[in-house]
């Protein structure tokens, strides 16, 4: 196994989505939902995709589960190629790449027990010989998640919300995955409960080596699990840098707004706030130039017709504006 090519690359990733109308079903617009993304993630690594929300993040997710056909670009997994691999190759991809979805109640048949929920994949992808090992298989992943063997008969509206978000990780590690999607997989609990997920996704990251792409609105949820973080805004990363970079030296306008938004523990200590007017513009007809324009503060004439490309502003960090003047330094142009 190489174990320095990524485990994870994407490069150039577009889906569009026709809008369709007239007599005919002609296509009459396209929401360019993802325009040209590119990231890789590690073994071992956990890469947050943030922004607001309809900013794409979640259709890459879904792009990468090829639950989506991409529009273009390229998608590999361990070096294989996978966006353009016939759905009838898949199987021992979808065994490596799993998806924990935000309502694991929704995403958790109702009528099945726990045994059959997680022994679901165990049996799909062949990894049992019988019921007693299926047991047994089953008894060690509610183990790994930290939910009582008891409850192996129970339903999905038997357990709380933080239970059921454990079922959803404990069936995505059930195959064997070494990548795990988590679209806004904690947005939905309250806050003592995200935390606890979030510490069980670290421990698990710990203990198995697992990558996870973590898509959330919010900076705050990944700032204690992310290894890095990339920004998106209508369609476009515009900022990936690591953490501790990310969280002490911001370089793009729209990742110090969102900085700027995330709770502080004394709300009376002082900060510089950057408030966004206006709501994100529709990817049906983005912005010309940087589609950040209509909302940044720094906004200059050359912005409103030139799109900034994705640049280095320092070791492993990209941002994508004109102020770019010298690595880590904004300037007004
Ligand atoms: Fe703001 Fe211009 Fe930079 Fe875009 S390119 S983020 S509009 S300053």
């Amino acid at each position: 196994m190489n174990t320095t090519r990524p485990l994870l690359e994407v490069k150039g990733l577009k889906k569009y989505f026709p809008i369709t109308g007239g007599l005919f079903g002609q296509t009459t617009a396209k929401v360019y939902a993802v325009d040209g993304v590119s990231f890789d993630i590690q073994r071992g690594e956990t890469l947050s995709l943030v922004g607001e929300s309809g900013c794409g993040k979640s259709t890459v997710g879904k792009s990468l589960l090829r639950l989506y056909d991409v529009t273009d670009g390229e998608v590999y997994l361990d070096g294989q190629r996978i966006d353009n691999m016939p759905a009838s190759k898949l199987r021992p991809i979808r065994q490596r790449m799993q998806v924990v979805f935000q309502d694991p109640f929704s995403s958790l048949n109702p009528r099945m027990k726990i045994r059959d929920i997680l022994g679901e994949p165990l049996t799909n992808f062949g990894l049992v010989k019988n019921n007693a090992d299926l047991r047994e298989k089953v008894s060690l992943l509610m183990d790994k998640v930290q939910l009582p063997r008891d409850a192996i008969d129970r339903f999905p509206h038997e357990f709380s919300g933080g239970q059921r978000q454990r079922i959803g990780i404990a069936r995505a590690l059930a195959p064997g995955a070494d990548l795990i999607i988590c679209d806004e997989a904690v947005s939905a609990l309250d806050v003592s409960v995200k935390a606890q997920i979030i510490n069980l996704l670290v421990d698990l990251q710990d203990e198995l080596g697992l990558a996870l792409l973590f898509i959330s609105h919010d900076l705050a949820t990944v700032e204690h699990l992310t290894h890095r973080v990339a920004v998106m805004y209508l369609g476009k990363i515009v900022e990936l840098t690591d953490r501790r970079t990310l969280f002490s030296k911001p370089h793009h306008p729209y990742t110090k707004a969102l900085l700027s938004a995330v709770p502080v523990p004394d709300p009376t200590a002082p900060r510089n706030r950057v408030i966004l007017t206006g709501d994100v513009p529709s990817p049906i007809n983005p912005p010309s130039g940087c589609r950040f324009h209509t909302r940044c503060p720094l906004v200059h004439d050359r912005c409103r017709t030139e799109e900034p490309q994705l640049r280095t502003v320092g070791e492993g960090h990209t941002s994508a504006c004109h102020l770019t003047h010298a690595p880590g330094e904004l300037v007004m142009g």
